[in-house]
């Protein structure tokens, strides 16, 4: 019976994936670039990984619609087997973006950590960067923005 529902289910997030997809995962909002979205406030960020693999992040308002930069600080680190990294971020368009690509492969964890000016406290967020493509919604996993791909997304009060 179980498993019936189940696929039942399924069939409906097929059939209309974006409205089942808002019914049962509204925690999680996908990132508009297929990126992983971070609460950060007060404006939304969104971490992006494109094909080039140079890391960035961008700010959105309850509306998602990307803001500009104007007094946020980012800083982004990889933490891989080799040690942490921090990336050098520029500003291009809306986004910060790393300078250089990220590191061979996936696997690793990558902190973000968000200042919304020079001033406030800084919000930090884990990322685990996996790169394979989550087969319920099609995005890469760091970005998976079904409910299993919840965890580890917030830091929260780490010293
Ligand atoms: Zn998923």
């Amino acid at each position: 019976m179980k498993t019936a529902i189940k696929l039942l289910f399924v069939a409906l997030l097929i059939g209309s994936h974006a409205i089942a997809a808002d019914d049962h995962n509204h925690k999680i909002i996908p990132g508009p670039q297929g990126g992983k979205l971070l609460e950060s406030e007060p404006q939304h960020a969104e971490f992006f990984v494109p094909p080039n693999k140079k890391a960035s992040v961008t700010f959105y308002d309850d509306a998602m619609k990307p803001v500009p930069i104007k007094s946020q600080e980012v800083k982004i680190t990889v933490e891989a087997k080799f040690g942490k990294v921090a990336l050098e971020l520029e500003k291009v368009g809306d986004s910060f973006v790393s300078k250089t690509t990220l590191p061979e492969g996936d696997g690793y964890r990558i902190v973000i950590q968000i200042k919304n000016d020079a001033v406030s406290k800084p919000q930090n967020f884990r990322v685990d960067y996996h790169t394979e493509i989550c087969k319920e919604c099609n995005r890469a996993e760091y970005a998976c923005s079904c409910e299993h791909g919840k965890e580890g997304a917030h830091e929260g009060h780490k010293h």
